[in-house]
């Protein structure tokens, strides 16, 4: 889900009664549905991992099909992209600014 859908959804989320408390109540749930899609990011990573432990393909790289670091996979266990290419993949795709979302918590 891009950022841009997100807020489409948070647009058509119920009008609070009180005005002034429109950007603040959007803000909150900017934020819910912002983690929620990362939790739900996680779970789909998890998920894919488990079944390549299945295929017998876990803890190698989706891309470039190198093996990944045993380091990465302690922690990040279910990587799919070794380091190089999850840095390839990651700046091509990044949909949320980790900065903003840690200031918020
Ligand atoms: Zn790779």
């Amino acid at each position: 889900m891009s950022a841009q859908k997100i807020a489409q959804v948070v647009s058509r989320l119920d009008v609070p009664s009180d005005e002034g408390d429109l950007s603040q109540q959007s803000h909150e749930e900017w934020i819910f549905l912002n983690r929620n899609t990362l939790d739900m990011k996680l779970l789909r990573d998890i998920q894919a991992a488990l079944r390549r432990i299945e295929q017998s393909t876990y803890g190698v790289c989706a891309a470039c099909e190198e093996p990944i670091s045993a380091k990465r996979l302690d922690a990040v266990p279910w990587a799919k992209f070794c380091v190089r290419c999850q840095e390839r993949i990651g700046a091509e795709t990044a949909e949320f600014d980790d900065d903003d979302f840690d200031s918020a918590r």
